[in-house]
């Protein structure tokens, strides 16, 4: 379906080439590569956060004039600080901030998150010298780059268990609580659930106990303020919940801004100290950095204000209006068919649902064949195998079409079916190898590819039985095959 299936030939520009090329001929190639990209045209229901036409070429625009700034160095660029300023008040009082906090423009979610984790760690080295090994409360639904923040820094995470609507369980997470824990995490809310975690009683929690609180709100701190605005959802999440620390929230997502850019959020002076890093020990330039680049384009930052001026409130207000309709009525559908379950009612608009005992990975093999995109995500934990879906302004309008569809494709659903025998005795000889401590059985990543049926980095439109593969296999052997996967497409 679609130009996806089609081949993509990494062979036609020259490794280097010896003489420049025509403008005309690099723009083609460019937009020829781009022809087999996810389009952002209503039929994709997961990394697409788009409002629309006018809204993205404003940001293209501002794209453009922005990217010569290089925020290095605020001194030499003084739009550098102008526009990061700008976009920070704005996520402050959106965020009900009190007058004390602070912002910082980051690249992602991830860089949010990194910092944030960084700051606590640093804070708690001046504040709580004791602590030798820091641990922070992390939910098991917040997002896997708390854990890449956990391996990075040296901070452990301990996994706070969620209760029957996956929102992290406030008892367990006292339980878990120990000398050693600098940092508490709720989501506001989860990626895969779209629930938020009770913040005000993890923020008591953590106040209680001498710890900070990291609220990650980066997939909804653009849509919950917009919710309440419209008298549709309210939850508490933000800095008027006591002991709140510090926010994260993306601006590349339901900010609708380009990629590269998300902000990080703090209460007090003192935390984003411990947030910069500062180094005079080598012979060039002093440098001290907010974020973890250097040299940086201030490219998406002036993106997303600019996409935020435009919208302004009445903006976000009405397309969350759009999306949190869209979002009841599929919400509706899939209460209302017994061949599916949804996992929670979520708090906003992305959630998650699985099939009673038909096969979950044939039905969005059969959504993939009437062209849409779904992300079906493995189980974990107390979540079980599921179909993901994101709603944004561009497939709101199609969630009726979307509906009618997925009740066509359930009918005649197979049950689940098990991964071939093979392929389970091949998991259970890699995972072996695993926990010997050993490289597991030798794999070849290009055979093993083309057995999947995966071409030139392309997923084949069937792809249940890879799913299926991947399901079957531990977290531990998954990631090791992920690594494999990814590592052949770069090869
Ligand atoms: C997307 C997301 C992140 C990570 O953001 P990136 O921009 O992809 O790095 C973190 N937390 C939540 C809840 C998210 O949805």
């Amino acid at each position: 379906m679609g130009p996806r299936s089609a081949p993509v030939s990494t062979f036609t520009s020259p490794a280097f080439p010896a003489a420049g090329e025509s403008r005309e001929a690099i723009l083609a190639a460019v937009a020829d590569a781009r022809s087999r990209d996810l389009a952002a045209d209503g039929r994709a229901f997961a990394f697409i956060y788009d409002a629309g036409k006018e809204t993205r070429e404003l940001a293209r625009e501002a794209y453009a004039a922005c990217m010569p700034i290089n925020g290095l160095d605020p001194t030499a660029y003084p739009s550098a600080r102008s526009l990061e300023l700008g976009l920070v008040r704005a996520c402050l009082e959106l965020m009900r901030a009190p007058a004390t906090a602070l912002g910082t423009a980051t690249t992602g979610g991830t860089e949010s998150v990194m910092l944030a984790v960084k700051a606590a760690r640093d804070y708690a080295r001046r504040a709580r010298p004791e602590i030798t090994r820091p641990k922070m409360l992390l939910p098991v639904t917040a997002h896997a780059c708390f854990h890449k923040a956990a391996h990075y820094l040296g901070v452990e995470a301990v996994t706070v268990d969620v209760d029957a609507s996956f929102r992290a369980s406030a008892e367990d997470a006292r339980a878990k609580m120990s000398r050693d824990v600098i940092l508490v995490v709720g989501s506001a809310p989860s990626y895969a659930h779209g629930v938020v975690d009770p913040i005000a009683e993890l923020a008591s929690l953590a106040k209680e106990h001498g710890a900070l609180m990291h609220v990650d709100a980066c997939v909804g701190g653009l849509v919950l303020p917009f919710l309440r605005e419209a008298g549709l959802k309210s939850v508490a999440f933000d800095f008027t919940v006591d002991g709140v620390t510090s926010m994260s929230m993306d601006l590349h997502k339901y900010g609708f801004a380009p990629k590269g850019s998300s902000m990080l959020l703090v209460r007090d002076r003192a935390l984003r100290d411990a947030q910069y890093f500062a180094c005079a020990t080598w012979t060039g330039y002093t440098i001290v950095n907010s974020t973890i680049l250097g040299s940086k384009s201030l490219a998406a930052t002036g993106a997303a204000l600019a996409v935020v001026r435009h919208l302004g409130m009445s903006g976000y207000v009405r397309l969350a209006r759009e999306m949190w309709s869209a979002t009841e009525l599929l919400v509706r559908t899939i209460e209302s068919l017994p061949e599916l379950r949804l996992l929670a009612r979520p708090d906003m608009n992305l959630f998650a649902f699985t099939t009673t005992d038909g096969d979950l990975f044939e039905l969005a093999d059969r959504l993939t064949l009437r062209g849409w995109h779904v992300q079906p995500t493995y189980g974990y934990g107390p979540s079980p195998a599921h179909i993901h879906l994101t709603i944004d302004p561009t497939n709101a309008p199609k969630a009726a079409e979307f509906a009618r569809d997925l009740e066509a494709c359930l009918e005649g659903l197979p049950r689940r079916e098990a991964p071939p025998a093979e392929v389970v005795g091949m998991l259970a000889l890699l995972g072996q190898g695993d926990a010997e401590g050993g490289s597991g059985a030798p794999l070849d990543p290009a055979m093993l590819m083309a057995s999947l049926g995966i071409a030139d980095g392309v997923l084949p439109e069937r792809s249940a039985m890879i799913h299926r593969i991947l399901e079957a296999a531990s977290p531990e052997l998954r990631q090791k095959l992920m690594v494999l996967f990814v590592g052949e497409l770069f090869a």
